[in-house]
């Protein structure tokens, strides 16, 4: 991409009411059946001017297909038991009733593709499409099937893979992995975190970003990040190895956050997509707040390698905030844009 300081969304951006609870995660649909399904394009078609209309350069899809961004996914493959649930601490943070992991894991059909055919017939801008990541993924099930975390999660990366290749071939130019548990699982990172998320990127032209936040503004989240004192120095641990990884562009927290910025110089070479945006705050960045996020990174980052963002997604936002902080972002990237392109002259 020629931008200089592209801006994007890391992923969910709020569902209209008439789809799904506004303001709430993991809300249920309010439609069924083909109203359920025209619904979803029209919401997703919403989103896509909502970031056209704010002058976002990378379009996504704002997650609007889908109700969680690991759940949804996993609903779609073989070997896994909605209906048999166990209670697991999620990210050694919060306890949640997840489904079981019964026999071996696999993906029969496409999930995400026709959602990502429909988002690149909306735009000639570049598309961005999320996937959970195989960490994430193995962290949000009870396995009763492989009764290892590492095994059960080569299997997902195998099966992330053949969906990633399917969405490129789709027409979708970056391809983001999630993976908040690369700011819990430390020792696991190491010995076949990256590893394995590599394994899901394997053989793709397409651009690929890995997500690595503080979740959502939620109050399990809200918490923990209470007990983490003053610096925020979890990016220590992923930083170095994914410095050596193939993964093209990394993606952070900075807003807000308490993660000292010169952590950015452990990923030095790659490119990084800099939240600018709080995603746990009702309130709206002004450009100036964005463009000063930015350039603190500039110390660290080189300006043809840093992208705009969020923090995460937005999609417990209200609407008209979501529509607010994209509005910001996109002023802000403008303003430091600017700058870099007079300091230039
Ligand atoms: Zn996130």
């Amino acid at each position: 991409m020629s931008t200089l300081l592209p801006t994007s969304i890391v992923g969910s951006l709020p569902k209209p009411s008439w789809l799904a609870q506004p303001e709430t995660l993991w809300s249920p649909w309010r439609l069924s059946d083909d109203t359920l399904f025209e619904g979803k394009q029209d919401a997703l078609r919403l989103a896509v001017e909502d970031q056209r209309q704010a002058g976002l350069d990378v379009i996504s899809d704002g997650e609007q297909t889908r109700q969680h961004f690991v759940t949804t996914f996993i609903e779609h493959l073989d070997g896994v038991d909605f209906d048999q649930r166990e209670t697991v601490r999620i990210r050694n943070r919060y306890d949640a009733s997840v489904p079981t992991v019964v026999g071996a894991v696999s993906r029969q059909k496409p999930v995400f593709v026709e959602d990502a055919k429909y988002l690149r017939q909306q735009t000639d801008q570049p598309i961005k499409w999320a996937l959970p990541g195989p960490m994430t993924m193995i962290d949000t099930l009870a396995d009763r099937h492989y009764k290892s975390r590492e095994k059960l999660a080569w299997e997902f990366a195998t099966i992330l893979n053949q969906e990633a290749r399917e969405l490129e071939a789709a027409g979708v130019d970056v391809i983001q992995f999630d993976e908040p548990s690369f700011n819990v699982f430390f020792d696991e990172v190491k010995d076949w975190g990256v590893a394995a998320l590599e394994r899901a990127a394997e053989g793709l032209r397409a651009e690929t970003v890995v997500h690595i936040c503080y979740g959502y503004g939620i109050k399990a989240n809200t918490d923990w990040k209470a007990t983490l004192g003053s610096e925020w120095r979890q990016y220590e641990e992923s930083f170095p190895l994914l410095q050596r990884s193939a993964i093209d562009v990394i993606s952070l927290e900075s807003r807000n956050s308490h993660v000292p910025l010169d952590l950015l110089e452990l990923i030095r070479g790659k490119k990084v997509m800099l939240g600018a945006i709080d995603v746990a705050s009702d309130t709206i960045e002004t450009p100036e707040q964005v463009a000063e996020t930015l350039r603190n990174a500039l110390d660290f980052v080189d300006a043809d390698k840093l992208i705009a963002s969020t923090n995460c997604g937005m999609a417990p936002l209200s609407r008209d905030v979501a529509r607010g902080k994209l509005a910001a972002l996109s002023a802000g990237a403008a303003l430091v844009r600017e700058e870099l392109a007079t300091a230039q002259v």
